[in-house]
């Protein structure tokens, strides 16, 4: 589930203070906080605000942020997220069992707080960490894939040229 958050960051006396809002108008009302200090600030922020312009309102605050030297920003970010739990119990009890049914130390370690998807079928998906060794991962100790056909011994074909021309040399 993909969600959209705002955030807000400026410059403060204690540093830089960035907050989270789940809404676009609420970023804002955030911003109008931090940074109006006259009346006829206000009015403008509370215009925007009610409108939804606030594109135009960024526009204003980062004209007036570089003429100041003071730093605001509002931030869209868009977060893949798990899909909230309606049943905290429900969710226990299949981290539960998922760990009694697969968990193998060192293979598959499963989070105490692992996201747990219910599915349309009688069941659910426990999120798991599955350990993959490096000897499996087909790549040259090089970087470049090794499983071509080119080279031998894990090694890409450029690395196992190379190893066979140096071993001429030997002979
Ligand atoms: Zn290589």
């Amino acid at each position: 589930m993909n969600l959209t958050v705002w955030t807000v960051t400026s410059d403060t006396d204690n540093g830089v203070e960035t907050t989270a809002h789940g809404a676009e108008r609420e970023a804002y009302e955030e911003l109008k906080k931090r940074y109006c200090n006259t009346a006829a600030e206000v009015a403008s922020f509370d215009r925007h605000i009610a409108d939804g312009t606030f594109a135009e309102l960024m526009d204003w605050v980062s004209q007036a942020s570089d003429a100041t030297g003071d730093h605001f920003s509002v931030r869209s970010h868009t977060i893949d997220a798990a899909e909230p739990s309606v049943d905290p119990v429900l969710d226990e009890a299949y981290r539960e069992a998922a760990i009694s049914e697969y968990a193998d130390e060192g293979r598959i370690e499963i989070d105490s707080n692992a996201v747990v998807s219910h599915g349309d079928d009688n069941g659910a998906y426990v999120a798991a960490w599955v350990w993959v060794d490096r000897d499996d991962v087909p790549l040259c100790a090089c970087g470049a894939r090794n499983d071509d056909g080119e080279g031998f011994d894990g090694m890409c074909g450029v690395c196992a040229d190379k190893a066979e021309a140096a071993e001429a040399l030997k002979d």
